[in-house]
């Protein structure tokens, strides 16, 4: 495996790849779980080439990240990636990626980054936003791999791509679940045993959304309320928001039909954890 830290010998290796068979590309900020392994091992056995990312450009504030701890895990992360059959790990610095005098940035705009994670976190979703295309820009991939735990980073990255007209093929990968439900996080290493168990209500307040949409309910604020109540029965976890929204434009809906996303953002104790599952249009459940 490969390391590369500096941005022109990345542009210069994405360029000798021109013909040399798909790139497959899984941007992180490092300190990986098996959530992220599932992304890398999509691409691995999609694409002939693979390029993972580690670069923590910004963390959402108030989620319990601690961007001074990221580098801990560097060599950590990077045995893990050397042990996989990925091609190049790509560690730009931050001063590289956005030098002082750094003055172009893309704003997307509406629902999708003012509404829910965007009500706390507009400016951080632009600088995600930014950072992403910096890095496809980078590392021109064919496929780009994304989580559907981060369902609204999910949506402004299919925004981007079609908006700007970027020629790379997304796929979303499930949410990587541990057997109690609790969707793996980086920010579950915040929480200590018992706050972990609290956390698993998260899971279960949504598949309550699910259950009262099954029993024929499709007037989001009685689906919201039934996932609230859920929260509410345990006291370590404090809901942010409980919502049902189109999952490609997170605006609100009139009423519950196929093609609906329930989401849940929640603090436990230092962290807050984002989960979510999607009716889709053909009336499945991705859980
Ligand atoms: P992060 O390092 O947190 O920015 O995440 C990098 C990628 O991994 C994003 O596309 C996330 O959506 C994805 N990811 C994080 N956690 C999970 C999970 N539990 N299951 C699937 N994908 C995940």
């Amino acid at each position: 495996m490969r390391i590369i830290t500096n941005l022109e010998e990345m542009t210069e290796t994405a360029r000798g790849w021109l013909s040399g068979g798909s790139v497959g590309f899984v941007p992180t900020k490092g300190h990986l779980h098996i959530g992220h392994l599932a992304l890398i091992q999509a691409a691995l056995q999609e694409c002939e080439i693979n390029v993972v990312s580690i670069f923590v450009d910004a963390v959402a504030p108030g989620s319990g990240e601690d961007p001074a701890a990221y580098p801990h895990y560097l060599a950590q992360d990077l045995q893990l990636l050397a042990s996989t059959n990925v091609d190049v790990a790509f560690l730009p610095r931050a001063g590289d990626m956005y030098p002082p005098d750094f003055s172009t940035s893309i704003a997307p705009t509406g629902p999708l980054v003012e509404r829910l994670e965007g009500a706390s976190r507009l400016a951080y979703l632009r600088q995600f936003a930014t950072g992403i295309l910096k890095l496809f820009q980078l590392v021109r991939p064919d496929i780009a791999y994304f989580g559907q735990k981060d369902a609204q980073q999910v949506a402004i990255i299919h925004r981007i791509v079609r908006d700007l007209n970027i020629d790379i093929n997304l796929r979303v990968l499930p949410t990587v679940r541990e057997n109690n439900g609790l969707a793996v996080a980086t920010s579950n290493a915040a929480l200590s045993p018992m706050q972990r168990q609290a956390a698993t209500v998260i899971h279960r307040a949504l598949l309550a959304g699910k259950a009262v949409v099954e029993n024929g309910e499709t007037r989001p604020a009685s689906i919201e309320k039934a996932m609230a109540d859920m929260v509410a029965t345990e006291s370590a976890v404090k809901l942010d928001y409980a919502a049902v929204c189109r999952p490609d434009t997170f605006s609100e809906i009139d009423a519950a039909a196929p093609g609906t996303l329930l989401v849940i953002a929640a603090y436990v104790g230092m962290a807050r954890l984002i989960d979510n599952i999607l009716w889709t249009s053909d009336d499945r459940w991705l859980l």
